[in-house]
């Protein structure tokens, strides 16, 4: 008998959804930042490296089009026993909606040649004040042919941490976006972390709270990295800044699943950064051991996704 699902993973969902396995390929499109570059903010969110938000330099359509083949052509050679594999591709710099109508249309100009053939999904990320009508009326377009998603980041529901951590847009900005993602008929992904400074664990039940008020499609978390050259490195060094444990993490966790809507999709459940860049957690536990530990702190306390959400 297959175990009892304590809440909604990612992969069994997409092979429901699509029929078949799709896979993320994800695209660099070296998109800048309006926090850095003064429009919105200077310097960043702190816990942001120079390269979260891009290189600087802009990818052309061209470029892109070659990163989203050799992605294709990587995803085919999994194919098994005539099974094709299906391709999400993820727009991930954070903020693809940032620069203008012609900067949006060319980035979905080079994915327009494969919709449909290999590519089964297109997912945007952006920040919540970076979406503007035409941008949107876009992606909408784009969604008549193609589900789309929108990657929003909340991050945390409390405007103080928000503001603190130097992300500069508030709640409100973040619903806001995703009432007009959901009325042009796109589907959102909304992002969370938790352990930011000041969030703390209720900080943790009030994200969760927003996410499933706001009826994000779909749900990424991890707890907070301190990346080496960030505003929160120094702060790590200086001892003014704690990070969880996997056993904090994991509790933190399960009380915001608990939180979440049950059809809330798990698209992520921990972090992941490159060794050479990781200061803290230096934590020794697999992203799958996160998972099979969530499950089982769940079924400790007889609980799933929903258990604590309003019915
Ligand atoms: S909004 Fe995103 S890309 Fe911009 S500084 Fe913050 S984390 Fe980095």
């Amino acid at each position: 008998m297959a175990a009892d699902p304590r809440f909604r993973a990612l992969a069994p969902w997409l092979r429901e959804r699509f029929g078949q396995p799709v896979h993320r390929v994800a695209l660099d499109a070296g998109s800048t930042c309006p926090n850095r570059d003064g429009t919105r903010g200077f310097g960043g969110c702190t816990y942001c490296d120079v390269e979260g938000s891009g290189t600087g330099a802009l990818r052309t359509g061209s470029e892109l089009a070659e990163q989203l083949s050799a992605g294709l052509e990587r995803i085919a050679r999994r194919s098994k026993r005539g099974e094709t594999v299906g391709a999400i591709a993820y727009l991930q710099s954070y903020t693809n909606t940032y620069g203008g109508t012609e900067r949006v249309e060319e980035l979905l100009g080079a994915v327009e040649p494969h919709l449909g053939e290999r590519v089964r999904c297109v997912a945007v990320a952006t920040r919540p004040d970076c979406l503007d009508d035409a941008s949107l009326g876009l992606l909408r377009e784009l969604g008549r042919r193609v589900p789309v998603w929108l990657e929003l980041g909340l991050e945390s529901a409390s405007d103080q941490v928000l503001l603190d951590i130097n992300r500069l847009h508030t709640l409100e900005e973040f619903e806001d976006s995703v009432a007009r993602a959901h009325a042009a008929g796109l589907e959102t992904i909304g992002h969370a972390i938790l352990g930011l400074p000041g969030d703390g664990r209720e900080g943790a039940h009030a994200t969760a709270a927003a996410l499933r008020r706001a009826g994000c499609a779909g749900v990424k978390v991890h707890h907070l990295m301190v990346l080496r050259k960030t505003q929160m490195a120094h702060q790590w060094r200086q001892g003014e800044l704690a990070v969880l444990t996997p056993d904090e993490y994991v509790d933190w966790l399960a009380d915001f699943v608990e939180r979440l809507a049950p059809e809330q999709v798990l698209h992520r459940v921990t972090g992941e950064a490159p060794p050479e860049k990781l200061l803290a957690p230096l934590w020794e536990v697999h992203k799958t051991a996160v998972r099979e530990r969530l499950t089982q702190t769940l079924q400790a306390r007889g609980t799933r996704q929903g258990s604590l959400a309003p019915a």
